[in-house]
């Protein structure tokens, strides 16, 4: 009798310890929700990959179940990174292409690009990405004599870090069929005593874009899968891709229904006639993973290079003020087609001029506030009388904090002393809004999350400079940089929900650091890692 009693009072206080069921219980956390009021917790219990529950260690425990516990030994939650501006599977397709990243000049750029080119012999072209001529001793553009001396029938093409410049060897011209000596709309091939130098600007090097899009599906399958791998290993769960064809969504789509590809994907289209074709007739994409609503357009270049649209011309090169890569028409057809099927419109704008031009045309196509959500994507030099127009139209700045520290070093030289108070100006920015979506622009810049954080806390590179940090008074608080890495940027992707904070209901994707952000100074904070990523309560990195 006593036997039975003890029985049945066990199996009573199992049924009564764990009334529910879940997947997976973490706890010994210090879980960070980035709800409205930063609610913290010590755990949380997931179901069919969201969360049912969070609250006290014992009390979660206690009330569920789970086959799965992940004991976080105490370590800090945050939601999952959310990246509001990269190229994602550009990322990935760069990672097969010849790595040109801090080449000191020319003499050693081309040792790279010969070692390539033998051990290479399978591929017709040889196309490099990463080289930064601010980075070398006279600071300016390479030409291509000798790539043509040394390469006179393999094509050769290698972008500048920002992609909006590149250089090109002769044979590489025939291929594309690029005539130099005519003009380019939005683009430029700069000349020297009538001779081609070898360098081309924005459109002249979206010209060899179709040879991009043209890469095997195989190549885009590993270019994505290397993009996902490296992505989970920094925290991020989600990522807004600035740009893609309707080949490369379809296949994103595929291999998220194959279950290879995990990573939430914001996939921006790129303007394009066939690409807003098919919008048109389909209409917009909302899958668990995969959200297709937005378009992406190009305003003007980047300020490495001078395509960016400046009102005065460049402080260091007279009477150039810059490209503006679309005419005003076309900008405003856009903004039209957006606004009339239902899609977000997230235009590139670097110049101030650009960033006036568009913001007009926003105006103008929105009226007055509205939940479209509309973007300004950099935002990044921005006379201050502009500012109030994003509060009058709704409209989100979406800004990439590494920006200002990688080039703090030379965006003074073109823009002079006066405008580049109002460049890069993300304090300002979010107070006109009363919120920013940040990422990174990578591969333009590293894709680390963190960095993201210290550039836009401390307003510091990776070494920690410039000291005392770049025009420090438009540095973020740590709780504004959180939120735009979080909820904010899942604001500006409509995914609000979804995801970005953890709240019951929302899906379960969140990173797990070993020091807590919130807490640490500008030294500490850069020693924080990422020690495990969560999708939809999936550990997908460790
Ligand atoms: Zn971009």
């Amino acid at each position: 009798m006593k036997i039975l009693f003890t029985i049945l009072l066990g199996l009573t206080m199992t049924a009564c310890i764990h009334s529910e069921e879940a997947d997976l219980v973490v706890h010994n956390a210090r879980i960070h929700s980035m709800d409205e009021g930063n609610t913290s917790y010590q755990a949380m219990a997931i179901r069919d990959g969201r969360i049912v529950e969070l609250g006290p260690e014992q009390q979660i425990l206690n009330r569920y179940g789970s086959k799965k516990h992940f004991d976080a030994a105490g370590r800090t939650i945050y939601p999952g990174f959310i990246d509001g501006h990269c190229h994602f599977l550009g990322y990935g397709l760069n990672e097969q292409k010849l790595d040109l990243q801090g080449v000191k000049g020319m003499g050693e750029m081309m040792e790279r690009v010969e070692a390539y080119a033998e051990a290479h012999p399978e591929k017709n072209w040889i196309i490099g990405r990463g080289w930064d001529q601010n980075l070398w001793p006279m600071q300016v553009y390479p030409d291509n004599a000798e790539l043509d001396r040394r390469f006179p029938d393999r094509p050769v093409l290698l972008q500048r870090v920002d992609g909006h410049a590149a250089l090109v060897n002769d044979a590489a011209l025939r291929e594309a069929g690029l005539d130099v000596h005519a003009p380019i709309a939005g683009g430029q091939a700069l000349m020297k005593d009538g001779r081609f130098t070898g360098i081309l600007l924005d459109n002249a090097v979206s010209v060899f874009q179709r040879i991009f899009d043209d890469t095997d599906e195989a190549t885009k399958r590993k270019a994505l899968l290397t993009a996902q791998a490296d992505c989970f290993a920094v925290g991020l769960t989600m990522v807004c891709d600035a740009g893609l064809d309707v080949g490369s969504i379809e296949l994103i789509r595929t291999m998220q229904k194959e279950g290879a590809l995990k990573m939430r994907i914001y996939a921006m289209v790129a303007d394009s006639p066939e690409n807003l074709a098919h919008f048109e007739e389909h209409g917009p994409i909302e899958e668990e993973r995969l959200t297709v609503r937005s378009v992406k357009v190009y305003a003007d270049g980047a300020l490495g290079s001078r395509g960016a649209l400046l009102k005065a011309p460049y402080s260091d090169q007279a009477h150039h003020h810059g490209l503006q890569l679309a005419s005003v028409d076309h900008f405003r057809e856009v903004a039209r087609w957006c606004d009339a099927h239902g899609f977000q419109m997230n235009t590139h704008c670097i110049g101030d001029s650009a960033n006036k031009l568009l913001l007009g045309i926003y105006g103008e196509v929105l009226g007055g506030p509205n939940d479209k959500r509309w973007r300004i994507e950099h935002a990044q030099v921005l006379a201050p009388e502009e500012r109030p127009k994003f509060a009058a139209y709704s409209i989100i700045p979406s800004v990439q904090p590494t920006h200002a520290t990688s080039d703090g070093p030379w965006a003074p030289d073109r823009l002079g002393p006066d405008r580049i108070v109002y460049a890069y100006a993300y304090e300002e920015l979010r107070k006109a809004m009363g919120m920013l979506a940040l990422g990174t622009d990578f591969p333009v810049e590293g894709i680390d999350p963190l960095q993201t954080f210290r550039s836009a806390v401390y307003r510091v590179d990776a070494k920690g400079e410039p000291t005392g940090g770049y025009h420090p008074e438009n540095a973020l608080s740590p709780m504004d940089a959180l939120r735009g890495m979080t909820i904010w940027n899942a604001i500006a992707s409509f995914a609000e929900h979804e995801v970005g904070s953890l709240e019951v209901g929302k899906h379960a994707d969140f990173v797990v650091l070993d020091g807590d952000l919130l807490k640490l100074d500008q030294e500490t904070s850069g020693k924080v890692r990422v020690k495990a990523t969560f999708v939809n309560g999936e550990q997908v990195s460790d």
